[in-house]
C-alpha cells in the first residue's frame, strides 16, 4: 500500500485515489460481520485558507457492521470528507496548535495511507451499531442478551444451595 512524503504530497497538491480490500482493515475486524463492501478513497495534497499544508481526505463505500444488538448484518453507509492539517512534532510539542477546531497530524515523510484511513474510518465510525426501530430482530421481543445471563446465574446459584 502507498505511503507518501505528506509535506511534499501536500506542497505539489498530488492526489491519491484508491481502495481498500476490506481483510486488509485489521483493527476494524472486531465490528464487522463479514468481509463483504468495499472502501473507496481519496487523498488530496494542498493548503487551507492560511497556508498551511493540509490533506484532504475522501472515504466511500458500504461496510457491513455487526449490529450490536442482534449480532446480525448491519449495512452501514460510510461517506466521509476530513481536512487534516499537517504539522510538526515541535509544533505539537510547544503547544502551538492552538486552533481547537483543526484536526492535524504530524507530517510525515512516509506516511502510510491505508492505516490513516483506517484510522479515519474507525473514529467515525458509531460507538454500538445497532438496526433501526423496527428492523433489529431483537425487536420481536426476544430476551436481551444480559437478561439471559443473569438467569443462568440464578439458576446456577439456586444449584448451589440445593447441594
Ligand atoms: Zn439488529
Amino acid at each position: 500500500m502507498a505511503v507518501i512524503d505528506s509535506l511534499e504530497f501536500a506542497r505539489t497538491e498530488q492526489t491519491l485515489r484508491g481502495s481498500l480490500p476490506i481483510p486488509g482493515l485489521a483493527r476494524l475486524q472486531d465490528s464487522l460481520h463479514d468481509h463483504l463492501g468495499q472502501v473507496e478513497f481519496a487523498v488530496k495534497g494542498g493548503a487551507d485558507a492560511r497556508r498551511r499544508p493540509v490533506l484532504t481526505l475522501d472515504i466511500g463505500g458500504t461496510l457491513h457492521l455487526r449490529c450490536q444488538r442482534c449480532l446480525g448484518l448491519l449495512e452501514y453507509p460510510l461517506r466521509l470528507t476530513n481536512t487534516l492539517l499537517l504539522v510538526s512534532r515541535a509544533e505539537v510539542e510547544s503547544g502551538a496548535l492552538d486552533d481547537g477546531d483543526v484536526e492535524w497530524i504530524i507530517a510525515s515523510a512516509e506516511l502510510d495511507v491505508a492505516s490513516l484511513i483506517e484510522d479515519e474510518i474507525i473514529l467515525s465510525l458509531p460507538y454500538a451499531p445497532r438496526h433501526g426501530q423496527g428492523r433489529c430482530t431483537q425487536d420481536s421481543g426476544a430476551v436481551p442478551e444480559n437478561t439471559r445471563v443473569s438467569a443462568f446465574a440464578e439458576l446456577a446459584a439456586l444449584k448451589k444451595d440445593l447441594k
